[in-house]
């Protein structure tokens, strides 16, 4: 039976603060098959729209990710929350705007190793949701929300940890041409074990592989409790590394052989789902932090037919190709309807019969509708910041920008009064102004910034404290 919003909340017993703040969130699949299923979100970083072969790439090998696609649901407007990692990771594990958590900034665009801060206590993240219904949670990868004990993935809500706790260039020796033609001990990044640095440098080249062992290691030992699992991949963030047997196996190159890498360990994982029986119990998200690192040129991505890269808020710089996967449940097909990695949290609550935090503001929709061929996404809207101030805001097929500038490099950023309006679904790569045909989608979209900003609530930032 389907409430509407306010009974629904009404008979979990909240109160009306609780409706003023909670504008978004609400269950409204249905229910489907097995409760509490395994959730897996596999997080690639840098990749951008055009990078796999099933989004359009004409050299990139990307088989298993293709066939996970045509299993499961392949996402064409699906909206990473932030164009650069730290941010873009806050959101998806609180499902709330980086804004409200303080893990954004205009100085700093990410958590550096010598940062102080992190991921506040007070935030409440999906391993810590899902573990109220009995989960039992891990984190793979780079963590990039803050590396000082306090703020580490076991203080967060994961049982346990493996990988790097910021970007792979961090920690730079300084040697020329590092990029060109990497070597691991061109950098000092320590590879962790829950809190421990367990190797320093890490040896960059055995990452993919060693996270992949260290996942099938996990799931295999997996049999009586539901599991969430957040693999990060480090790569394709520069400098790029692959083990030796993807080494020159790309036509794409250096960057090619990384991703047929990536591939080929999310076709480990759902192989072993299989394996094991437990693709039907089991949802894999795959989808990426931010668009492709375009000042590298050819060590970065691509953002296919996409304008601007990471660091922008042009699409390039935030829709990411992205699949949801879960075989008997998931209905197969191509979904155009909009979504965000800030819908994961909710959507997984909702999967796993959680309630969602009712004492903040939350920013995602629960996309079951959708995933399970029932109805579009919920989702209308999607806000774009830069730091801490919105520089473009999509409703519905029209994104308007009120300030633009490129994802890096030396150029300032220039204000649009009136903004810039483009119709995303006739004109992806926004080319065509058409501000002066739709004043009235700009007068709209201004009210939805207002409403927008009176949820927001001063809180501490968390990037700017440094050593
Ligand atoms: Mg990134």
């Amino acid at each position: 039976m389907r409430h509407s919003r306010r009974e629904f909340i009404k008979q979990l017993g909240w109160g009306t603060a609780a409706l003023a703040t909670t504008r978004y969130w609400g269950c409204r699949g249905k229910s489907p098959g097995p409760s509490k299923p395994n959730i897996i979100v596999i997080f690639a970083d840098d990749l951008g729209y055009g990078d796999l072969g099933v989004f359009g790439n004409p050299t990139i090998h990307t088989p298993q990710l293709d066939r996970m696609a045509s299993e499961g649901q392949k996402w064409t407007s699906f909206y990473s929350a932030c164009s650069v990692c730290t941010p873009s990771r806050a959101a998806l594990l609180t499902g709330r705007l980086p804004i409200r958590s303080g893990m954004c900034s205009d100085i700093n665009r990410v958590l550096f190793p010598n940062s102080t801060g992190g991921l506040p206590d007070s935030e409440i993240t999906l391993a810590e949701a899902l573990k109220t219904m009995g989960y039992v949670t891990t984190c793979v990868g780079k963590w990039h929300l803050g590396h000082l004990p306090p703020y580490l993935p076991t203080r967060h809500g994961f049982d346990s940890y493996f990988g790097i706790p910021y970007s792979n260039d961090m920690d730079s020796r300084g040697i020329k041409g590092a990029f060109a033609d990497p070597k691991s001990e061109y950098w000092n990044v320590p590879l962790m074990r829950d809190e421990d640095i367990i190797e320093r440098p890490a040896r960059q080249e055995t990452l993919t592989r060693r996270y992949t062992e260290e996942v099938l290691k996990f799931i295999n030992s997996q049999k009586d409790k539901p599991f969430f699992l957040y693999l990060a991949h480090t790569f394709p963030h520069v400098p790029l590394f692959r083990s030796e047997e993807f080494s020159g196996r790309s036509l794409r190159g250096l960057f090619g052989d990384v991703i047929e890498e990536i591939d080929w360990s999310t076709g480990r994982i759902l192989d072993t789902l299989r394996d094991l029986g437990l693709d039907r119990r089991t949802l894999v998200v795959f989808t990426s932090d931010n668009g492709p690192w375009l000042s590298y040129r050819q060590q970065g991505g691509s953002a296919g037919g996409l304008r601007g890269g990471k660091g922008s808020t042009f699409e390039g710089g935030m829709r990411e190709p992205t699949l949801f996967w879960w075989p008997g449940q998931v209905s197969p097909g191509l979904e155009m309807s909009l979504g965000s990695t800030l819908d994961i949290f909710p959507t997984a609550c909702c999967l796993a019969g959680v309630d969602v935090p009712s004492d903040r503001t939350m920013d995602g929709f629960d996309l079951g509708p959708a995933l399970f061929g029932e109805n579009p996404s919920p989702r209308d809207i999607m806000f774009f910041y830069r730091g801490t101030r919105i520089f473009a805001v999509r409703k519905g097929p029209y994104k308007a920008h009120f300030i633009t500038r490129s994802g890096y490099g030396p150029d300032k950023e220039v204000s649009h009064d009136p903004p810039l309006v483009y119709h995303l679904n006739h004109d992806p790569a926004e080319k065509y102004n058409i501000a002066e045909q739709h004043t009235e989608i700009i007068e709209d979209i201004r009210l939805e910034v207002e409403r927008h900003r009176q949820s927001l609530i001063p809180v501490k930032n968390q990037l700017d404290e440094r050593i």
